[in-house]
Protein backbone atom coordinates (compact mmCIF):
# COMPACT_ATOMS: atom_id res chain seq x y z
CA UNK A 1 0.00 0.00 0.00
CA UNK A 2 1.63 3.71 -1.17
CA UNK A 3 1.10 6.07 1.49
CA UNK A 4 -0.20 8.83 -1.39
CA UNK A 5 -2.77 6.50 -2.23
CA UNK A 6 -5.94 7.23 0.30
CA UNK A 7 -4.86 10.98 -0.43
CA UNK A 8 -8.14 11.77 -2.85
CA UNK A 9 -10.53 9.92 -1.13
CA UNK A 10 -9.78 10.90 2.56
CA UNK A 11 -11.77 13.93 2.69
CA UNK A 12 -10.36 16.18 5.78
CA UNK A 13 -13.51 17.05 8.33
CA UNK A 14 -11.41 20.23 8.05
CA UNK A 15 -14.25 22.54 8.58
CA UNK A 16 -15.49 21.09 12.07
CA UNK A 17 -12.66 22.86 13.69
CA UNK A 18 -11.69 26.22 14.71
CA UNK A 19 -8.54 27.75 13.41
CA UNK A 20 -5.88 30.46 15.15
CA UNK A 21 -6.17 33.53 13.84
CA UNK A 22 -3.04 35.79 12.55
CA UNK A 23 -3.27 39.75 13.67
CA UNK A 24 -4.49 40.30 9.76
CA UNK A 25 -7.30 38.09 10.45
CA UNK A 26 -5.86 35.43 8.32
CA UNK A 27 -5.88 31.59 9.84
CA UNK A 28 -2.78 30.43 11.26
CA UNK A 29 -1.09 27.23 9.16
CA UNK A 30 -1.39 25.15 11.73
CA UNK A 31 1.13 22.13 12.78
CA UNK A 32 1.66 21.87 16.83
CA UNK A 33 -1.92 19.48 16.89
CA UNK A 34 0.85 17.20 18.31
CA UNK A 35 0.91 19.93 21.16
CA UNK A 36 -2.45 21.36 21.77
CA UNK A 37 -5.19 19.97 19.21
CA UNK A 38 -7.66 22.27 17.65
CA UNK A 39 -11.15 22.95 18.98
CA UNK A 40 -13.33 21.03 17.30
CA UNK A 41 -16.29 23.25 16.57
CA UNK A 42 -19.34 21.05 18.21
CA UNK A 43 -17.15 21.01 21.56
CA UNK A 44 -19.09 24.66 22.45
CA UNK A 45 -22.17 23.42 21.48
CA UNK A 46 -21.83 20.09 23.78
CA UNK A 47 -20.63 21.97 27.05
CA UNK A 48 -23.10 24.63 26.51
CA UNK A 49 -25.79 21.91 26.88
CA UNK A 50 -24.44 20.57 30.14
CA UNK A 51 -24.00 24.22 31.09
CA UNK A 52 -27.59 24.82 30.32
CA UNK A 53 -28.63 21.43 32.13
CA UNK A 54 -26.75 22.00 35.10
CA UNK A 55 -29.42 25.67 35.48
CA UNK A 56 -31.99 23.71 34.65
CA UNK A 57 -31.92 20.60 36.32
CA UNK A 58 -29.43 21.11 39.69
CA UNK A 59 -28.41 17.78 41.03
CA UNK A 60 -31.21 16.38 38.77
CA UNK A 61 -28.94 16.25 35.88
CA UNK A 62 -26.83 13.48 37.18
CA UNK A 63 -29.92 11.15 36.54
CA UNK A 64 -32.03 13.53 33.89
CA UNK A 65 -29.78 16.01 31.70
CA UNK A 66 -29.56 14.94 28.06
CA UNK A 67 -26.64 13.22 28.60
CA UNK A 68 -27.16 12.38 32.85
CA UNK A 69 -24.16 13.05 34.58
CA UNK A 70 -23.87 9.61 36.51
CA UNK A 71 -22.85 7.18 33.08
CA UNK A 72 -21.68 10.04 31.12
CA UNK A 73 -18.09 8.78 30.77
CA UNK A 74 -19.62 5.67 29.84
CA UNK A 75 -20.68 7.53 26.71
CA UNK A 76 -17.23 7.43 26.12
CA UNK A 77 -16.10 3.85 26.34
CA UNK A 78 -16.59 2.43 22.89
CA UNK A 79 -14.89 5.01 20.70
CA UNK A 80 -12.39 4.95 22.94
CA UNK A 81 -11.91 1.13 22.67
CA UNK A 82 -12.29 1.48 18.64
CA UNK A 83 -9.67 4.63 18.97
CA UNK A 84 -6.97 1.95 20.62
CA UNK A 85 -8.05 -1.17 19.70
CA UNK A 86 -9.16 -2.69 22.94
CA UNK A 87 -12.04 -4.54 24.69
CA UNK A 88 -14.84 -1.77 26.40
CA UNK A 89 -13.85 -3.45 29.54
CA UNK A 90 -10.16 -2.65 29.16
CA UNK A 91 -10.64 1.77 28.83
CA UNK A 92 -11.74 4.55 30.47
CA UNK A 93 -11.42 8.34 30.37
CA UNK A 94 -9.98 10.08 33.94
CA UNK A 95 -7.46 12.02 35.26
CA UNK A 96 -4.55 13.29 33.30
CA UNK A 97 -1.99 11.60 31.64
CA UNK A 98 0.92 11.42 34.73
CA UNK A 99 -1.77 10.80 37.40
CA UNK A 100 -2.76 7.97 35.26
CA UNK A 101 0.78 6.58 35.15
CA UNK A 102 1.29 6.76 38.80
CA UNK A 103 -1.82 5.03 39.35
CA UNK A 104 -0.76 2.52 37.06
CA UNK A 105 2.83 1.69 38.33
CA UNK A 106 0.52 1.49 41.73
CA UNK A 107 -0.80 -1.46 40.14
CA UNK A 108 1.99 -2.49 37.55
CA UNK A 109 5.59 -1.48 39.32
CA UNK A 110 5.77 -3.88 42.57
CA UNK A 111 9.37 -3.86 42.90
CA UNK A 112 11.52 -6.94 45.08
CA UNK A 113 14.90 -6.69 46.49
CA UNK A 114 16.63 -8.46 43.01
CA UNK A 115 13.52 -6.93 40.47
CA UNK A 116 12.79 -3.12 40.67
CA UNK A 117 14.43 -1.74 37.65
CA UNK A 118 12.44 0.22 35.09
CA UNK A 119 13.10 0.32 31.24
CA UNK A 120 12.67 3.73 29.53
CA UNK A 121 13.35 6.03 26.66
CA UNK A 122 16.65 7.95 27.63
CA UNK A 123 15.50 11.59 26.96
CA UNK A 124 11.87 10.37 27.77
CA UNK A 125 9.61 13.28 28.18
CA UNK A 126 10.54 14.88 31.81
CA UNK A 127 7.14 14.22 33.50
CA UNK A 128 7.08 10.28 32.55
CA UNK A 129 11.23 10.47 33.76
CA UNK A 130 10.00 12.35 37.28
CA UNK A 131 7.21 9.30 37.70
CA UNK A 132 9.15 6.36 37.13
CA UNK A 133 12.30 8.09 39.56
CA UNK A 134 9.68 9.05 41.71
CA UNK A 135 8.18 5.81 42.10
CA UNK A 136 11.53 3.75 42.50
CA UNK A 137 12.51 6.14 45.13
CA UNK A 138 9.20 6.22 47.31
CA UNK A 139 9.73 1.68 47.12
CA UNK A 140 13.25 1.99 47.68
CA UNK A 141 13.34 2.49 51.53
CA UNK A 142 10.98 -0.24 52.04
CA UNK A 143 12.39 -2.70 49.90
CA UNK A 144 15.88 -2.08 50.10
CA UNK A 145 17.20 -1.22 46.77
CA UNK A 146 19.67 1.69 45.17
CA UNK A 147 16.86 4.15 43.28
CA UNK A 148 19.95 5.82 41.30
CA UNK A 149 20.25 2.20 39.82
CA UNK A 150 16.65 1.66 39.69
CA UNK A 151 16.20 3.40 35.47
CA UNK A 152 17.60 1.78 32.62
CA UNK A 153 17.68 4.47 29.78
CA UNK A 154 17.68 3.27 26.07
CA UNK A 155 20.19 5.36 23.88
CA UNK A 156 20.59 5.02 20.25
CA UNK A 157 23.70 3.90 18.58
CA UNK A 158 26.87 6.20 18.37
CA UNK A 159 25.64 8.59 15.48
CA UNK A 160 22.25 7.85 15.28
CA UNK A 161 19.53 9.46 16.40
CA UNK A 162 16.80 6.78 17.07
CA UNK A 163 16.60 3.35 18.40
CA UNK A 164 16.63 0.06 17.00
CA UNK A 165 14.11 -2.69 18.27
CA UNK A 166 16.92 -5.12 18.18
CA UNK A 167 18.92 -3.59 20.74
CA UNK A 168 15.42 -2.53 23.05
CA UNK A 169 15.17 -6.59 22.73
CA UNK A 170 18.67 -6.86 23.79
CA UNK A 171 18.70 -4.67 26.67
CA UNK A 172 15.53 -6.43 28.05
CA UNK A 173 17.37 -9.73 27.48
CA UNK A 174 20.63 -8.51 29.38
CA UNK A 175 18.57 -6.92 32.14
CA UNK A 176 15.73 -10.03 31.69
CA UNK A 177 16.49 -10.72 35.67
CA UNK A 178 15.88 -7.58 37.43
CA UNK A 179 13.44 -6.07 35.36
CA UNK A 180 9.93 -4.49 37.42
CA UNK A 181 8.75 -2.23 34.50
CA UNK A 182 9.09 -1.24 30.92
CA UNK A 183 7.66 1.59 30.14
CA UNK A 184 8.33 3.34 26.82
CA UNK A 185 5.89 6.10 24.75
CA UNK A 186 4.78 4.47 21.60
CA UNK A 187 5.95 7.38 19.79
CA UNK A 188 9.30 9.53 21.25
CA UNK A 189 7.91 12.96 21.63
CA UNK A 190 11.35 14.19 20.36
CA UNK A 191 12.03 12.04 17.60
CA UNK A 192 9.04 11.05 16.27
CA UNK A 193 10.13 7.43 15.93
CA UNK A 194 7.13 5.00 16.88
CA UNK A 195 7.77 1.87 18.91
CA UNK A 196 6.81 -1.77 17.45
CA UNK A 197 4.74 -2.64 20.77
CA UNK A 198 3.52 -5.69 19.99
CA UNK A 199 6.88 -7.29 20.06
CA UNK A 200 8.39 -4.94 22.60
CA UNK A 201 5.60 -6.02 25.08
CA UNK A 202 6.28 -9.71 24.78
CA UNK A 203 9.81 -9.10 24.91
CA UNK A 204 9.46 -7.50 28.19
CA UNK A 205 6.60 -10.23 29.84
CA UNK A 206 8.36 -12.99 28.70
CA UNK A 207 11.26 -11.72 31.04
CA UNK A 208 8.75 -11.78 33.81
CA UNK A 209 8.44 -7.56 33.49
CA UNK A 210 5.27 -5.97 33.33
CA UNK A 211 4.60 -3.83 30.37
CA UNK A 212 3.08 -0.20 29.94
CA UNK A 213 2.96 2.04 27.35
CA UNK A 214 2.62 6.03 27.53
CA UNK A 215 0.07 6.79 24.37
CA UNK A 216 0.41 10.42 24.46
CA UNK A 217 1.20 11.10 21.09
CA UNK A 218 -0.11 7.46 20.07
CA UNK A 219 -3.80 7.84 20.43
CA UNK A 220 -5.60 9.41 17.77
CA UNK A 221 -2.13 9.28 15.72
CA UNK A 222 -1.26 5.42 15.10
CA UNK A 223 -3.77 2.33 14.87
CA UNK A 224 -3.26 0.74 17.99
CA UNK A 225 -4.46 -2.81 19.07
CA UNK A 226 -3.50 -2.63 22.48
CA UNK A 227 -5.87 -5.61 23.42
CA UNK A 228 -3.87 -8.31 21.05
CA UNK A 229 -0.43 -7.09 21.52
CA UNK A 230 -1.16 -7.39 25.35
CA UNK A 231 0.79 -4.76 27.40
CA UNK A 232 0.06 -4.74 31.11
CA UNK A 233 -1.71 -1.17 30.76
CA UNK A 234 -1.63 2.27 28.64
CA UNK A 235 -2.19 5.63 29.59
CA UNK A 236 -2.84 9.13 27.05
CA UNK A 237 -3.69 12.25 27.08
CA UNK A 238 -6.55 13.96 25.20
CA UNK A 239 -5.52 17.45 24.28
CA UNK A 240 -2.79 16.08 21.41
CA UNK A 241 -3.73 14.25 18.77
CA UNK A 242 -7.50 13.84 20.64
CA UNK A 243 -8.66 17.63 20.61
CA UNK A 244 -10.31 17.39 23.63
CA UNK A 245 -9.28 20.90 24.46
CA UNK A 246 -6.05 22.50 27.21
CA UNK A 247 -5.89 20.08 29.98
CA UNK A 248 -8.53 17.68 28.75
CA UNK A 249 -9.18 14.13 30.81
CA UNK A 250 -6.91 11.38 30.06
CA UNK A 251 -7.31 7.64 29.56
CA UNK A 252 -6.54 4.46 30.58
CA UNK A 253 -6.52 1.15 29.39
CA UNK A 254 -5.93 -2.17 32.06
CA UNK A 255 -5.59 -5.06 30.22
CA UNK A 256 -8.41 -7.72 30.79
CA UNK A 257 -6.32 -10.40 32.27
CA UNK A 258 -5.88 -8.46 35.91
CA UNK A 259 -9.31 -6.60 36.02
CA UNK A 260 -10.44 -9.63 38.41
CA UNK A 261 -7.35 -10.27 39.84
CA UNK A 262 -6.86 -9.59 43.85
CA UNK A 263 -2.99 -10.34 43.47
CA UNK A 264 -3.03 -6.48 41.64
CA UNK A 265 -3.37 -3.95 44.36
CA UNK A 266 -5.07 -0.64 43.58
CA UNK A 267 -5.51 2.80 44.95
CA UNK A 268 -8.98 2.79 45.10
CA UNK A 269 -12.22 5.30 45.39
CA UNK A 270 -15.60 5.18 45.27
CA UNK A 271 -16.08 5.39 41.45
CA UNK A 272 -14.40 1.99 41.16
CA UNK A 273 -17.43 1.17 43.14
CA UNK A 274 -20.22 -1.81 42.05
CA UNK A 275 -22.44 1.08 40.62
CA UNK A 276 -25.47 -1.46 42.05
CA UNK A 277 -24.28 -0.29 45.18
CA UNK A 278 -22.14 2.57 45.22
CA UNK A 279 -25.10 4.71 46.66
CA UNK A 280 -25.61 2.50 49.90
CA UNK A 281 -22.63 4.00 50.61
CA UNK A 282 -21.30 1.01 52.61
CA UNK A 283 -17.27 0.56 53.92
CA UNK A 284 -16.26 -1.91 51.62
CA UNK A 285 -15.19 -2.22 48.18
CA UNK A 286 -16.71 -4.38 45.81
CA UNK A 287 -14.73 -3.17 42.61
CA UNK A 288 -16.24 -3.04 39.47
CA UNK A 289 -15.04 -6.34 37.26
CA UNK A 290 -13.36 -3.52 35.04
CA UNK A 291 -10.90 -1.28 33.81
CA UNK A 292 -13.41 1.40 35.81
CA UNK A 293 -12.48 -0.44 39.12
CA UNK A 294 -9.03 2.33 39.13
CA UNK A 295 -11.54 5.32 38.82
CA UNK A 296 -11.32 6.84 41.67
CA UNK A 297 -13.70 10.54 41.59
CA UNK A 298 -17.06 11.28 39.57
CA UNK A 299 -15.17 13.09 36.55
CA UNK A 300 -15.93 16.75 34.96
CA UNK A 301 -18.44 16.81 32.58
CA UNK A 302 -17.37 19.58 30.67
CA UNK A 303 -14.14 17.80 29.78
CA UNK A 304 -16.06 14.60 28.76
CA UNK A 305 -18.30 16.68 26.92
CA UNK A 306 -15.19 18.20 24.91
CA UNK A 307 -14.27 14.74 24.49
CA UNK A 308 -17.32 13.12 22.89
CA UNK A 309 -17.56 16.18 20.06
CA UNK A 310 -14.14 14.92 19.41
CA UNK A 311 -14.34 11.46 19.48
CA UNK A 312 -17.40 11.18 17.37
CA UNK A 313 -15.18 12.72 14.14
CA UNK A 314 -12.60 9.48 15.24
CA UNK A 315 -15.81 7.22 15.29
CA UNK A 316 -17.19 8.27 11.96
CA UNK A 317 -13.63 8.25 9.79
CA UNK A 318 -12.00 5.18 11.76
CA UNK A 319 -8.11 5.39 13.09
CA UNK A 320 -7.15 3.21 9.78
CA UNK A 321 -8.29 6.07 7.39
CA UNK A 322 -7.14 8.54 9.55
CA UNK A 323 -3.32 7.10 9.76
CA UNK A 324 -2.66 6.33 6.25
CA UNK A 325 -3.46 10.07 5.79
CA UNK A 326 -1.27 11.08 8.27
CA UNK A 327 1.61 8.85 6.54
CA UNK A 328 0.57 10.49 3.43
CA UNK A 329 1.35 14.38 4.93
CA UNK A 330 4.24 13.14 6.65
CA UNK A 331 5.97 11.55 3.82
CA UNK A 332 5.05 14.60 1.51
CA UNK A 333 6.81 16.78 4.39
CA UNK A 334 9.85 14.27 4.74
CA UNK A 335 10.27 13.74 0.98
CA UNK A 336 10.69 17.72 0.53
CA UNK A 337 12.27 18.62 3.68
CA UNK A 338 14.65 15.99 2.79
CA UNK A 339 15.75 17.85 0.10
CA UNK A 340 17.05 21.27 1.23
CA UNK A 341 20.35 21.40 2.56
CA UNK A 342 20.92 21.99 5.96
CA UNK A 343 18.13 20.18 7.70
CA UNK A 344 18.33 16.75 8.72
CA UNK A 345 14.91 15.03 9.73
CA UNK A 346 15.12 12.67 12.75
CA UNK A 347 11.93 10.91 11.88
CA UNK A 348 12.61 7.31 10.93
CA UNK A 349 11.80 7.18 6.52
CA UNK A 350 10.32 4.11 7.22
CA UNK A 351 6.45 4.62 8.01
CA UNK A 352 6.54 1.87 10.28
CA UNK A 353 8.59 3.44 12.62
CA UNK A 354 7.65 7.03 12.31
CA UNK A 355 4.87 8.56 14.23
CA UNK A 356 2.30 11.43 13.48
CA UNK A 357 5.10 14.50 13.40
CA UNK A 358 8.26 15.18 11.89
CA UNK A 359 10.93 16.19 13.73
CA UNK A 360 13.87 18.44 11.80
CA UNK A 361 17.14 19.19 12.73
CA UNK A 362 17.96 22.77 12.17
CA UNK A 363 20.91 25.10 11.60
CA UNK A 364 21.48 28.30 14.17
CA UNK A 365 18.93 27.08 16.96
CA UNK A 366 15.62 26.20 16.49
CA UNK A 367 14.11 29.83 17.97
CA UNK A 368 15.94 31.47 14.67
CA UNK A 369 13.32 28.91 13.20
CA UNK A 370 10.30 29.04 15.08
CA UNK A 371 10.26 33.00 15.02
CA UNK A 372 11.04 32.88 11.22
CA UNK A 373 7.83 30.55 10.76
CA UNK A 374 5.66 32.57 13.47
CA UNK A 375 6.69 35.74 11.23
CA UNK A 376 4.99 34.01 8.11
CA UNK A 377 1.82 32.52 9.53
CA UNK A 378 3.17 29.32 10.86
CA UNK A 379 2.66 27.68 14.20
CA UNK A 380 5.08 24.76 14.66
CA UNK A 381 7.37 23.93 17.90
CA UNK A 382 10.74 24.01 19.05
CA UNK A 383 12.41 22.25 21.74
CA UNK A 384 16.03 22.33 22.66
CA UNK A 385 18.44 23.22 21.40
CA UNK A 386 17.66 22.57 17.65
CA UNK A 387 14.58 20.69 17.08
CA UNK A 388 11.48 22.17 14.86
CA UNK A 389 8.99 19.67 14.84
CA UNK A 390 5.64 19.65 12.65
CA UNK A 391 2.83 17.60 13.38
CA UNK A 392 0.69 17.56 10.01
CA UNK A 393 -2.89 16.52 11.96
CA UNK A 394 -4.83 13.69 9.16
CA UNK A 395 -8.73 15.90 10.32
CA UNK A 396 -7.06 19.19 9.65
CA UNK A 397 -4.28 19.70 7.50
CA UNK A 398 -3.99 19.57 3.87
CA UNK A 399 -1.22 18.25 1.18
CA UNK A 400 -1.23 22.01 -0.02
CA UNK A 401 -0.52 22.78 3.39
CA UNK A 402 2.36 20.69 3.35
CA UNK A 403 3.35 22.27 0.43
CA UNK A 404 3.51 26.01 1.89
CA UNK A 405 5.03 25.18 4.88
CA UNK A 406 7.93 23.57 2.53
CA UNK A 407 8.07 26.84 0.72
CA UNK A 408 8.80 29.12 3.56
CA UNK A 409 10.87 26.77 4.97
CA UNK A 410 13.10 26.72 1.57
CA UNK A 411 12.86 30.04 2.29
CA UNK A 412 14.28 30.85 5.97
CA UNK A 413 17.29 27.86 5.27
CA UNK A 414 17.94 30.48 2.40
CA UNK A 415 17.79 33.43 4.29
C1 LIG B 1 2.26 15.44 26.62
C2 LIG B 1 2.92 14.39 27.40
C3 LIG B 1 2.73 14.29 28.79
C4 LIG B 1 1.90 15.30 29.54
O1 LIG B 1 1.49 14.85 30.79
P1 LIG B 1 0.19 15.45 31.51
O2 LIG B 1 0.09 14.64 32.73
O3 LIG B 1 -0.95 15.28 30.56
O4 LIG B 1 0.42 16.90 31.78
C5 LIG B 1 3.35 13.23 29.45
N1 LIG B 1 4.12 12.34 28.78
C6 LIG B 1 4.32 12.43 27.44
C7 LIG B 1 5.18 11.43 26.73
C8 LIG B 1 3.75 13.46 26.72
O5 LIG B 1 3.97 13.58 25.42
Amino acid sequence: MTSGANQSIFKTPREEFLFPKRPDGREYLYFAGNSLGLQPKRARQYIEEELEDWAQLGVEGHLKARHPWLPYHEFLTDSLAGLVGAKPTEVVAMNTLTVNLHLMMVSFYRPTKSRFKILIEGGAFPSDQYAVASQARFHSGSVGFDPASALIELKPRAGEATLRTDDILATIERHRAELALVMLGNTNYLTGQCFDVATITRAAQDAGAFCGWDLAHGAGSLELKLHDWGPDFAVWCSYKYLNSGPGALGGCFVHERHHRDPRIPRFEGWWGQNKQTRFKMGPNFDPIPTVEAWQLSNPPIFQLAAMRASLEIFDRLGMGAIRRQSLALTSRLIEQVGRMTGIEVVTPRSEADRGGHVSLRVPGGHRRWTDALEQAGVIADGREPDIVRIAPVALYNTTQEIDELCTILRGVAQA
